[in-house]
């Protein structure tokens, strides 16, 4: 039986579509990997213009105020303008993340787009991605690869580090050993996120229509045949096994899905520690607080903290009296100085564990997706959801599931028959 999470002791993120934390802009369609689970067709000469991007980023100015964009693909690093392009970006006030895989990340390339304005990087690594080097490897033995990227980035500095990887039914099992390296390298990795793989399934019970026209999803990049892969991981079973290791872990922060308002599409965790022990969780009030404050300050909800304000654990605890989970963390920490005085010497670091459950089908047809997605991007001047855009691509509208028999029931999301989007 699934974990039950109640939506309604965690802070429900204020993001929306015309205001939220996150913008995705996608500048090419090429990559130099060929992950599984990936929902973009690679296409060798996909990039887009330097004018193509500045049309996108007015897009962005026009309908939506936005904390940090992250630059995507295919993979960005392999466009031939991307130091340009995040300069462009952080002209704008705007904080530049690069989601890459970082295999085409050099230290002169790190150095350049330092100087150019980047904020952060979020490195997708996980075993499904068929690199050089490490076929085979599993989600543990990978964690030295991880490593080589954050030591990259702590060497030069100021930028965010955060890694996601993929969670397929087989590799559900490493989840907890990642958690337990991001705890091991706390001072230099400020964000995990797991992302449930999700596919379009074709099926046996659905008809997709692009308008009224019955269309052929095998076309699409993320479909699977039936029973291929199991579809049906969820943010709260992410969390069960999270709980293995980190009995006491605790979420404060979610999106839900436009379906379902107790769906935890996107599912935020702050864990407050050092290398060596992670004295609890923040909770939904020091979450209501931190996007609360960077909106009146600044006029846009947070993304993407800081790494100077991620090591400041310590001063956190002073808004213990508003938020009962850092009271919790202020309890253990001041406790662990009666066995462990060097306690009071060491750092407290603020970590992010985040898990999101992309879009699903539910038995009737309907979609649920991330309500207040903050990766939407750019589609004919449109803003669109990033996971579905290949569906734009090549049918001219977002497709709609019709199940081929009538639904009895709605069932609740986590008995979805089908999703999408990895
Ligand atoms: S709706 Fe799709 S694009 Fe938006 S956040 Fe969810 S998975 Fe990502």
């Amino acid at each position: 039986m699934t974990l039950f999470l109640d939506h309604n002791k965690y802070y429900r993120l204020p993001w929306n579509l015309p205001d939220n934390a996150i913008s995705w802009l996608e500048v090419t369609r090429a990559c130099n990997l060929h992950c599984d689970g990936c929902y973009r067709e690679n296409d060798a000469k996909g990039h887009k213009s330097l004018d193509e991007i500045k049309n996108d980023l007015a897009i962005f100015r026009k309908y939506r105020k936005t904390d940090g964009v992250s630059i995507a693909g295919g993979d960005p690093l392999v466009h031939p303008d991307i130091v340009e392009i995040v300069r462009l970006i952080a002209q704008e006030g705007v904080k530049p993340i690069l989601n890459t895989n970082g295999l085409a990340l050099t230290k002169e390339l790190l150095r350049d787009l330092k100087k150019a304005g980047v904020a952060g990087f979020t490195f997708h690594i996980d075993s499904r991605q068929h690199r050089p080097g490490w076929k085979d490897k599993t989600e543990i033995e990978l964690n030295e690869l991880r490593l080589h990227y954050a030591r990259m980035l702590a060497e030069v500095g100021g930028l965010s580090c955060a890694f996601n990887s993929t969670v397929y039914a087989d590799t559900l099992r490493y989840v907890p050993d990642i958690v337990t390296w991001g705890q091991e390298h706390i001072d230099i990795v400020h964000v995990i996120v797991f992302i449930a793989l999700r596919a379009a399934v074709l099926e046996s019970k659905f008809d997709y229509y692009a308008g009224g026209e019955k269309v052929d999803m095998s076309a699409i990049v993320y479909s699977t045949p039936d029973g291929e892969q199991q579809r049906d991981i969820l943010s709260n079973d992410v969390v069960e096994v999270i709980r293995t290791k980190y009995p006491d872990f605790e979420p404060s922060a979610y999106l839900n899905g436009t379906e379902r308002a107790d769906a935890f599409k996107w599912l935020l965790t702050g864990r407050i520690g050092t290398k060596q022990t992670i004295f609890g969780y923040v909770g939904p009030k020091f979450m209501e607080l931190a996007q609360t404050l960077n909106h009146l300050r600044k006029g846009t909800y947070l993304a993407y903290t800081r790494p100077s304000v991620q090591k400041k654990g310590k001063a956190m605890l002073l808004l213990a009296p508003l938020d009962h989970g850092l009271r919790g963390v202020a309890r253990k920490y001041l406790r662990s100085l009666l066995t462990n005085p060097l306690n009071l010497f060491r750092r407290l670091h603020l970590q992010s564990v985040t898990i999101i459950q992309p879009a699903d089908i539910l038995c009737d047809g309907s979609m649920s997706m991330c309500d207040g997605c903050p990766d939407i991007t750019v589609w004919n001047n449109e803003l669109v959801w990033s996971c579905r855009l290949e569906e734009q691509i090549k049918f001219g509208c977002f497709v709609r599931a019709v199940p081929k028999e009538r639904p009895q029931s709605r069932p609740h999301e986590g008995a979805a028959v089908a999703g999408m989007m990895g």
